[in-house]
C-alpha cells in the first residue's frame, strides 16, 4: 500500500465541476486582480472566522510583514515568537527592522509557553506573534492579558489553524489580528500563493490594506510608500468554492486524528498528540514524538509511508539566526522536539484503511 503525505490531485478531482466553473467564470470576467470575487471571499472568510474584517494578501508571510508594518513596529523594537515554528512567524520581525526573541514551547502542546512569553519582555518588546501550530490552539487567554498589562500587540499566525477553535471562538479572532495562509497544502488551500489578515479594528484593516496596495485604498492614493501583496481572482474564487468543504475536510481530519490515536495508544516508544482543554485541534499536522525517529522514518518510507519532520531545526538554531548566538540549554523543549517529532499523513481524502496501515506499521516497527 502507498500512503503519500499530500495529494492534492485527489481533493481537486473530488470537488472538480466546481473548481473549474469558478475558473472558468474567472476567465470569462476578465477581472483578474481585485473586484467582487476577491472582496466576496473575503467577507465569507471573516464571517467564518467570527472577525469584522478580512483583508487578502499574497501570501501568509506578506501578512504577518505588512501587519507589523501597520502597527508600525520597527527598528529598536522587540518583537516576542515562538522557537519552534516555521521561519516566517519570525523573519518577518527582522525584515521590519526589529528583533526577534524567541520563547520556548509548552511540552505538551508545542505552543508557546506563558510562563516563557512572560520572562521575555522586556521595555523594547512591541508585540507578540503566538502560531496555532499544527491546528493545535495556543492557550491565548493569559497571553491577551499579558498583552493587554503590557500595552503589546498580539498578532496570530493561523497559517496551520483555519477553523481551529478555543472555548467556542476561532483563531484569528482573539489578538489585533490574525494571519491565515492559503499555501496548497494548508487545511485551506488555493491553486497557488495566497493569504489573508482577519481583525475586528477597522482602522488597523484599512491601514493594512493601503500597505497591501502601494499606501492607499484608491488606485492613486499613495499616502505613504507601501507595496504590492494581493490575493488574485483566481486564488479566491477556488477559495471560495473550497471554504464551503471545509467544515467536513476539517470533520475528516479530526476523525483520522483520533483513529490514530485510538490505533497507537500504548506504545511506550512514542508520545502521541495532547489536545489544548476546550480546543477543537484542527489537525492541519499530526506529530508524535517517537524513539529511533530516524529508523522509523525510514522503515516507512521503505513501506511505502511518506512521512515529514515539523521542524528538523528549531528556529534559534537556524544558521540564519547564528548571530543571536543561542544555545540548545535556553530552549530544551524545541531541541528536544527537533530530534523527535514526526509528522503522520493525515488529510481528507486519505482512507481509513490507510490509516490501519500507518498504524500498523509503527506497531511492527516497534516489534508491537
Ligand atoms: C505556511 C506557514 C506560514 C507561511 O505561509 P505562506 O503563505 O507560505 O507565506 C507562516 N507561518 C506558519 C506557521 C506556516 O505554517
Amino acid at each position: 500500500m502507498k500512503v503519500t503525505f499530500f495529494d492534492l490531485t485527489a481533493q481537486y478531482h473530488s470537488i472538480k465541476s466546481e473548481v473549474d466553473a469558478a475558473i472558468t467564470s474567472v476567465l470569462e470576467s476578465g477581472s483578474f486582480i481585485g473586484g467582487n470575487v476577491v472582496s466576496g471571499f473575503e467577507k465569507n472568510f471573516a464571517l467564518s472566522c467570527g472577525t469584522k474584517h478580512c483583508v487578502a494578501v499574497g501570501n501568509a508571510t506578506d501578512g504577518l510583514f505588512l501587519s507589523l508594518k501597520a502597527l508600525g513596529v520597527g527598528p529598536g523594537d522587540e518583537v516576542i515568537t515562538p522557537a519552534w515554528s516555521w521561519i516566517s512567524s519570525a523573519e518577518v520581525i527582522s525584515q521590519v527592522g526589529a528583533k526577534p526573541v524567541f520563547a520556548d514551547v509548552d511540552p505538551h502542546f508545542y505552543t508557546v509557553s506563558i510562563k516563557e512569553l512572560q520572562t521575555k519582555v522586556t521595555v523594547k518588546t512591541k508585540a507578540v506573534i503566538v502560531v496555532h501550530l499544527y491546528g493545535q490552539a495556543v492557550d491565548i487567554r493569559p497571553i491577551v492579558s499579558l498583552c493587554k498589562e503590557n500595552g503589546l500587540f498580539l498578532i496570530e499566525d493561523c497559517a496551520q489553524a483555519h477553523f481551529t477553535e478555543l472555548e467556542g471562538q476561532k483563531a484569528g479572532s482573539f489578538g489585533r489580528c490574525g494571519v491565515f495562509s492559503f499555501y496548497p497544502t494548508k487545511n485551506l488551500g488555493a491553486i497557488g500563493d495566497g493569504g489573508c489578515v482577519t481583525t475586528n479594528d477597522v482602522e488597523f484593516a484599512n491601514h493594512l490594506r493601503r500597505w497591501a496596495n502601494h499606501g492607499g485604498l484608491e488606485k492613486d492614493e499613495h499616502l505613504f510608500e507601501g507595496t504590492n501583496s494581493r490575493l488574485d481572482a483566481l486564488q479566491a474564487a477556488v477559495l471560495n468554492v473550497k471554504l464551503k468543504h471545509l467544515p467536513r475536510w476539517t470533520n475528516q481530519r479530526v476523525a483520522y486524528a483520533q483513529q490514530y490515536q485510538d490505533q497507537l495508544a500504548g506504545i511506550a516508544e512514542i508520545v502521541l498528540p495532547s489536545i489544548q482543554a476546550k480546543s477543537v485541534h484542527t489537525f492541519h499536522q499530526f506529530v508524535i514524538q517517537a524513539n529511533q525517529r530516524d529508523n522509523l522514518k525510514a522503515y516507512l518510507e521503505k513501506q511505502g509511508i511518506q512521512t515529514l519532520i515539523h521542524y528538523p531545526k528549531a528556529l534559534p538554531f537556524e544558521p540564519a539566526y547564528k548571530h543571536l548566538k543561542h544555545t540548545e540549554d535556553q530552549f530544551p523543549v524545541s531541541a528536544r522536539l527537533q530530534k523527535s517529532v514526526l509528522s503522520l499523513p493525515i488529510y481528507p481524502e486519505l482512507s481509513a484503511e490507510q490509516i490501519d496501515y500507518v498504524c500498523e506499521m509503527i506497531r511492527s516497527f516497534y516489534g508491537r
